[in-house]
This record gives structure tokens, sequence and C-alpha cells, in this order.
């Protein structure tokens, strides 16, 4: 993304434009660790459960299990999925702090390691190259196959990162994160059996097999979230809800509502199953978080009233991302023109997408802009590609 400044206080032009030139990536690298890591936390797992079966550890240290399997994984939803990828609701220092612990005993990487790939997930979803962990790969690619390489992400100089590197919770995580994930996710557990006499059980359980969980459960968005289920707001991707995966996720099971990615829910009724949304709304409640955001309830509406008519009659006659580009009837612009149009009017935000001028002003700091604008427009937003058709003012063509 380029930005050229002018005289004006905060006039700028963004260019969001894809670059075209991208060649295509070779074969990644094997990601040796991270694999080796992975696989022998299953064997050890497996050989923890045979010498010590469910039925001969302490009752407290499967219940420690579970605790460690949803506490990890609301680290995971709530801090790093809904706060820190997709900033959708602000949180106290403490808050941050205990998500970002939570979230390093998921084993699923840095926050900001984390967040970067599911940006890049949402705003290409379903590329087999840009998306780290495209369904289009192939089930077993998109669940796990993905995390033994170790590719070069060529866009990923277009996501954005500064309110990451900004964090400083963000950054000490980063920087200690696998001291901070041996100690959450491997330590505590026998420390916590040794209260009840069973430190190993504890580690077998609430160490070892609840990190299968997380990492299972969690990759079931990956996977299972993009090849079955339902669609009742896009289908412009493989994402899909589920009941199955919402419990064993804490709600992040309706993925296709992954259309509005801003949203603190998972899902616009509150009666979905979304136990991330209510803590979330119970931190609220404390005033220990602030700023929730929600998709339009018109936008919602519109993008289920779509899918509804499309379920029912098979085709639209009009669909708000069918019309042709080449029907544009207003102005073209060259770069000229449009610097003469910036310079007489001070404090306004212009955006070059796609080949077409956008006057963004009046949508800056809202959430529907934010949200289009994640670092560049998110490919799955039929939405929000409506919202950027209404704002455009002029074609751009260089040197017209
Ligand atoms: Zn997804
Ligand atoms: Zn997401």
């Amino acid at each position: 993304m380029g930005e050229r400044n002018s005289p004006g206080p905060i006039v700028s032009i963004h260019l969001l434009q894809m670059p075209r030139d991208s060649s295509e990536p070779g074969t990644p690298q094997i990601w040796w660790s991270n694999g080796i890591f992975f696989l022998l936390t299953h064997l050890a797992a497996f050989v923890g459960v045979y010498y010590y079966p469910a039925w001969q550890v302490k009752r407290a240290s499967l219940v420690l299990a579970f605790l460690a399997w949803q506490l990890a994984d609301f680290g995971i939803t709530v801090g790093y999925h809904r706060l820190y990828s997709h900033k959708a609701f602000k949180a106290a220092p403490g808050v941050r702090v205990a998500l970002a612990l939570l979230g390093s005993a998921g084993f699923q990487g840095s926050i900001k390691w984390w967040c970067l790939r599911h940006r890049l997930h949402h705003r290409y979803t379903d590329d087999p190259v840009h998306d780290p962990y495209a369904a289009t790969n192939g089930l077993f690619y998109s669940h796990m196959g993905w995390i033994f390489y170790k590719p070069t992400y060529e866009r990923m100089k277009l996501i954005e990162r500064d309110d990451l590197d900004r964090d400083p919770v963000v950054r000490f995580q980063h920087e200690y994160y696998v001291p901070i994930a041996l100690t959450v996710g491997f330590a505590f557990p026998p420390i916590f059996g040794c209260l009840w006499g069973d430190p190993i059980g504890s580690f077998v359980w609430a160490g070892l097999v609840s990190r299968l969980f997380i990492w299972h459960c969690t990759f079931l968005v990956n996977s299972l979230a993009h090849w079955d289920g339902l669609q009742p707001y896009s289908d412009e991707d493989t994402s899909r809800g589920n009941l199955i995966l919402a419990l064993l996720t804490g709600g992040e099971g309706n993925h296709n509502f992954h259309a509005f990615p801003h949203d603190f829910r998972s899902g616009p009724a509150f009666f979905d199953w979304d136990p991330s949304k209510w803590i979330i709304i119970a931190l609220h409640r404390l005033g220990l978080v602030y700023g929730l955001r929600r998709a339009k309830q018109e936008d919602v509406s519109d993008a289920a009233r779509y899918m509804h008519e499309k379920h029912q009659y098979g085709t639209l006659s009009e669909s708000p991302t069918d019309e042709s580009e080449d029907d544009w009837q207003g102005e073209i612009w060259d770069m000229d023109r449009l610097e003469k149009y910036q310079q007489g009017k001070p404090g306004k935000c212009i955006v070059l997408l796609d080949e077409f001028v956008l006057d963004v002003t009046s949508y800056l700091g809202d959430h529907t802009f934010n949200w289009a604008f994640h670092g560049g427009l998110n490919k799955h937003s039929r939405a929000a590609n409506k919202t950027m058709r209404k704002l455009r003012i002029a074609r751009f063509r260089e040197g017209h």
C-alpha cells in the first residue's frame, strides 16, 4: 500500500490495488521443528493414556484437563481470533495479558504469528497459494497439513500489522512465546496435580491430551468449517456453519458469519451457541472490555435474504455483485485529475481500489469501512463490495 501526502491536513490517497506481477512461489520448505513437536506430542499423549488411562487417574486431573482445554480454547477464540485478528472489541491490559497467557497454552504460535496468517486467510480465502490453510488444497491440508510447511507468504506485506507491533502485550508474548507456552501448557498441570497427589496424571491429561483437543478443535474451524455445513450469509467462499463445531470450538462453529469478521459474535442471534460471545458480553458488563463491534443489521439481513432467495429460486435476477465493471457511466480520471480533486478538498480521504476512485471520508472510523479495509479488501464480503460500490466517484485510468 503506497501513500501520498499533500499539503492538506489528513489528505491521503491509499493505493490498495493488488500486485499483478506476483510470481508463483516455489515448493515451501518442510518445517521440521514444528512437525516433530506436533507428532511427538501426539505420541507422548497416546503413550501417557496407555499407562495412565482415565479410570486410573484422579478425577480432579480429568476436570483440570477439561478446564485446560476450554481455557486455552477461549484464549484462542476470544483473544487470538476476535480481539487481536479482527479487532472486534477492545480490552483492558489485564484482560489482554490473561488472553495472551491462555492462548499461549493453545500451542498455536504467538498472537502475532497467528493473527497475520489468519488475516491472510480472510483476505485470500480459498486461494491455494495465498490462503495459508486453503480448503481448496484438501481437507487434510487445511486441517493440519499446512503446519508442516514453512512457506514464504508473498502477500504478507499487504497485511496490516501495525496494531500488533504497537501492542506491548503482543510484543512480549511474541518474544517469549516458547517459554510462556511451555510453562502454561506443560508445567502448570503437574504443579496443580501435586495439590491432589496426581502430578503425572495431570500432566498426561491436562498437559498432553488437552493439547490434542485444543489443536484439533481449532483446526476443525479451518477444515470442517470450510467443508460441511450451512451457508446462510455467503457462498462466496467455502466457509460454512455447523452446530457440532460450535460445541467443540467455544462457539466458532457459525463460521459462515466470517463474512462479517469484525463482529464480536459468530452470529447475530443471541442464542446461537457461542460461549466466546457470552464471555465477551460478561467482561463488558464488568467494564473490562469495551468498543464491541457488530455488523450492521442491514448488511446481515441483506446477506441472509440474498442467500435465502438463492436457495429458494436457484438463481437471482439481480445480485449486488453482478454489476459489470464496464457499466460505469461516471467520469474517468487520471492521476492529475485525482490530485486536483484532492487538493481542493483538505481533510478528504481518497482511496484508489480496483481501478476506481473512492471517497471514503464519511466512512472513516466506521465499522464497515474498517472491516472492508482490514489491510485491504477481504475477498469474501459481498456486503463490503456493495458498500465500496456506493463510494465510487470516478474510474481511474493512468495517463488517460
Ligand atoms: Zn475460515
Ligand atoms: Zn476470522
